[in-house]
């Protein structure tokens, strides 16, 4: 299918100003300003929501001209008025009502597929458990039957555009996951053409920690933030970058894989095969099998009377254990804080962010984590780092993926 796309930069500029939202002709003019100045920005460089680096403006004709071709492509309708802005009435322009885009978060143990309009305000979101080592063939069925759904609900006819994430490091340019270690089957895998052809659009794909700090950029904590780290502690840990708006994927787009930095030369062995890395000491897998061994050991009455009703533990039990005021449980949060507070005190010293954001099935464990984390950071990072740095957790939890997916593939989208 033709999927209508900008004809040049300034149109991908509007285009991306008004995902955050309706405009009146009069604001558009202020924030989009013409051909950049000699050392200023290009306005292609312009993704970071409510951070619009260029002075200037640009031209009324212009401008309107832009418009026009917008409408045309059928990417921005055009809205009646604004309210009066010195005494004369500036018209409202909008994206698209009809504009679709798929959010598809591939997790570890589950699948959530959502579909949101061009501003990316989800309007269905669906999500059911799936085990990954399915492997791609299976994981993708349950993709299209989720996407399917939502077609039935009435929420599209015609997707714009589909963003995927999935747990494992990606080869963003070639769109396809590269010895995934959690995801057998998966080496190489064409997701991302896969996915385009069954859905007829556009596609992107990324690791799942990256499309979290997309969706956290465009709708969560770090809405007016260009430079921040988003720590995900889930059944691995990862970290993603976003630099001045952008995620940076490094090289071959394994930046913020942290989960294997060693914390302790002595430490456990880690799946990996090396000793000592952080995940080892605070996956989700690790910390099941401290809990358990706190439950046999007698150090924890409410985590051995868990053991002993479910046959297992997890991050949820250790939640639950802390909640009560378990000493044990406690104590294993306290630790693992303290292990990702020195990793990400050194993260803190190198890229001195603007914001840190806690996220993932981990980060559940809530603020006796983020005491410990805090507490680490503050104490071993400089003041000029720290002075002004909120680390916090995150606000949108469980659609941080999906919305991160569909800002994705809508900065491919509304990119000319
Ligand atoms: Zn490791």
């Amino acid at each position: 299918m033709k999927s209508n796309r900008p004809e040049n930069s300034h149109q991908a500029a509007l285009l991306r100003v008004l995902r955050d939202g309706p405009r009146s002709r009069a604001e558009l003019a202020d924030l989009i300003a013409g051909p950049a100045a000699p050392g200023g920005f290009p306005v292609s460089a312009l993704p970071v929501s409510g951070v619009y680096p260029h002075p200037g403006r640009m031209s009324r004709s212009k401008l309107n001209s832009e418009l026009d071709q917008l409408v045309g492509l059928g990417l921005v309708e055009l809205d009646g008025l604004a309210a009066s802005r010195g005494g004369r009435r500036s018209g409202q322009v909008r994206l698209s009502r009809n504009t679709r885009f798929a959010g598809i978060d591939i997790g570890a143990t589950s699948v959530d597929v959502a579909v949101t309009d061009g501003e990316l305000r989800v309007l269905g979101h669906v999500s059911e458990p799936c085990d990954i080592r399915l492997g791609p063939a299976h994981v993708l069925d349950r993709v299209l039957v989720l996407a399917g759904k939502l077609r039935e609900q009435g929420l599209f006819t015609q997707l714009h555009g589909a963003g995927i994430g999935v747990p494992g490091p990606v080869s963003f340019a070639e769109g396809f996951p590269v010895a995934p270690p959690i995801m057998p089957g998966w080496d190489r895998y064409p997701m991302r053409e896969t996915v385009s052809q069954e859905l007829g659009c556009p596609a992107m794909l990324d690791n799942d920690v990256n499309i979290m700090a997309l969706g956290e950029l465009h709708a969560g904590v770090a809405r007016q933030v260009g430079d921040f780290l988003l720590l995900k502690i889930g059944t691995g840990i990862g970290c993603g970058i976003v630099v001045d708006g952008k995620i940076y994927r490094g090289v071959s787009g394994s930046a913020g894989d942290i989960g294997h930095m060693r914390v302790d030369e002595l430490g456990p062995v880690c799946a990996c095969g090396n000793t000592g890395c952080l995940e080892a000491y605070f996956g989700g897998a690790a910390l099941a099998s401290q809990a358990q061994a706190a439950a046999r050991s007698g150090r924890s009455s409410f985590l051995a009377e868990r053991l002993a009703a479910a046959g297992r533990l997890s991050a949820e039990d250790v939640a639950a254990a802390a909640t009560q005021g378990d000493a044990a449980a406690i104590q294993l949060i306290r630790d693992g804080g303290r292990r990702v507070g020195q990793v990400l005190a050194g993260l803190v010293s190198f890229f001195n962010p603007g914001l840190v954001i806690i996220a993932g099935g981990v980060a559940q464990l809530g603020h006796v984590l983020l005491a410990e984390i805090r507490s680490v950071v503050y104490r071993r990072s400089l003041p000029l780092a720290t002075g002004n740095l909120p680390i916090v957790l995150s606000e949108l939890e469980d659609i941080a993926g999906v919305v991160g997916g569909a800002r994705l593939i809508s900065d491919h989208v509304y990119s000319a």
